[in-house]
């Protein structure tokens, strides 16, 4: 029982956090741009948080993540780090050569206020930034916001940095994928493809976070949104945002920059979020939905027919980032499953209006809330079912209820680098998921005259 002294009672809290429900802003930025081809993330802060941000990133893909660090001490801290900051551009491009550097903001250098914009320029004027790179950036202070608002902001960060508006329109669209795991990032990759669409998508983190073992280690792996394509993200026809925290500000963005028109969309994670992206794509592009597409929807509802009676009326409990619970909710709710409690550490006054506009007022759900409030909300009303990331197995053990990993991060399971949970094939995933999870449950606990052979 390692969390025995979490009381079913609650108490509001208004300056102390237990166990959060979040992590901090700048490593959303840094999976941001890991999904540009040959980008180097850099952390305008102390090593500490660099290390940190690293290692969360790297323990999550088990793959290396690199970054650079402006390594404040003392003097920086006091000072300011332009001087930091300065070398580490020049130093960064002599040394280790990628194309692009990413530079994020931390605590430290966001509260003795750095100016980024002003530091690049410098560096620009200094010629510490060759020709035919680029530095792009995002603020991104971790008392506010969370790592889906740091991913929000360096996405954003590249349309300032990159989006050029023109005239002469491409034929292709934008698709921001989201806070998604690389193996989503493909598969959305994949539908576009299937039905036949030109889009840049980005950022891009396949092949860059799921990238085979060939003996050889590359520090730019072939993935990744290529400078081209980002830089052609101003003629496109539309752009298609998938998950309105992680990806709206970026479309907003291209849309008051570059006169790019955006569909803010779920992220299509469930039947009907995958129906109504593939719809939304169709109207808006003119593209068919292909056999193959029609064959793995076919496939999925037919397990959902199935499988109808191990679902319905199950009691789930989700935590995690607010993108994902909002399209989680409704997949749950379309099979007929009892969406109890929803919590997101990320901060967002529109989150509870959205899942209650999905369930109906009677569900518990808040944003900015921590684990401990997740808990006692699972201790006063039990559930059949917990949706987490890794942290939840404390609440899953000392409760005793099955627990399905999804979300960032996840420590102690491997499977979301490669599999993916979005379109028609995620949604068969985590139906087979939460199935196995809840079918294993009746299995332990059937008295030996109902252990069926055939469930
Ligand atoms: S919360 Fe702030 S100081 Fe702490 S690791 Fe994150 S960015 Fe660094």
């Amino acid at each position: 029982m390692l969390l025995r002294h979490t009381d079913d009672k609650i108490i509001e809290r208004s300056a102390l956090t237990i166990n959060p429900a979040k992590t901090c802003q700048p490593i959303g930025a840094m999976y941001a741009a890991l999904g540009i081809h040959r980008c180097l993330p850099h952390s305008h802060g102390s090593q500490g948080c660099c290390a940190y941000h690293r290692s969360a990133l790297t323990r999550h893909y088990k793959e290396p993540v690199m970054a650079g660090t402006s390594s404040f001490t003392e003097g920086a801290s006091v000072f300011g780090g332009q001087a930091n900051l300065l070398e580490a551009i020049n130093n960064i491009f002599t040394i280790y050569k990628p194309d692009v550097i990413a530079v994020h903001t931390t605590c430290l250098s966001e509260t003795i206020g750095d100016d980024i914009a002003q530091i690049s320029s410098k560096a620009q004027e200094e010629g510490k930034i060759p020709p035919g790179k680029y530095v792009i950036r995002a603020s991104t202070p971790s008392y506010v916001g969370s790592h889906v608002t740091g991913f929000g902001n360096m996405v954003k960060g590249m349309v300032e940095g990159f989006s050029a508006a023109s005239d002469t329109l491409e034929n292709q669209i934008n698709v921001i994928p989201g806070y998604v795991e690389p193996s989503d990032m493909a598969e959305i990759k994949r539908i576009l493809n299937e039905m036949q669409i030109k889009a840049v998508v980005f950022p891009d983190t396949s092949e860059v976070l799921n990238t085979p073992q060939t003996g050889k280690y590359e520090m730019y792996p072939k993935g990744g949104t290529t400078i081209p394509e980002l830089r052609s993200t101003g003629r496109s026809r539309r752009t298609f945002a998938l998950g309105q925290i992680a990806s709206g500000p970026a479309a907003k963005l291209l849309d008051t920059k570059c006169k790019v028109p955006c569909t803010l969309l779920n992220l299509p994670i469930g039947l009907r979020n995958t129906d109504i992206f593939l719809e939304s794509l169709r109207q808006q592009t003119g593209a068919g939905v292909p056999d193959s597409l029609r064959l793995e929807r076919g496939q999925l509802l037919d397990v959902i027919t199935d499988m109808h009676q191990y679902l319905y009326g199950k009691k789930v409990a989700l935590v995690g980032d607010p993108d994902h619970l909002v399209a989680l909710t409704q997949f749950l709710k379309d099979l007929d499953m009892d969406v109890r409690h929803v919590v997101t550490g990320t901060p967002g006054k529109k989150f509870v209006t959205r899942i209650q506009e999905i369930t109906g007022p009677k569900v518990n759900a808040f944003e900015a809330k921590d684990m401990f409030h997740f808990h006692q909300l699972i201790k006063q009303e039990r559930v059949d079912l917990i949706l987490g990331n890794t942290y939840a197995k404390y609440i899953a053990r000392d409760e005793d209820i099955p627990l399905v990993r999804m979300g960032f991060p996840i420590y102690d399971r491997i499977g979301h680098q490669y599999f993916p949970l979005v379109g028609y094939r995620g949604a068969l995933r985590l139906l087979e998921k939460m199935l196995s999870a809840l079918m294993d449950r009746q299995d332990r606990d059937a008295a030996e005259e109902s252990f069926e052979l055939v469930m």
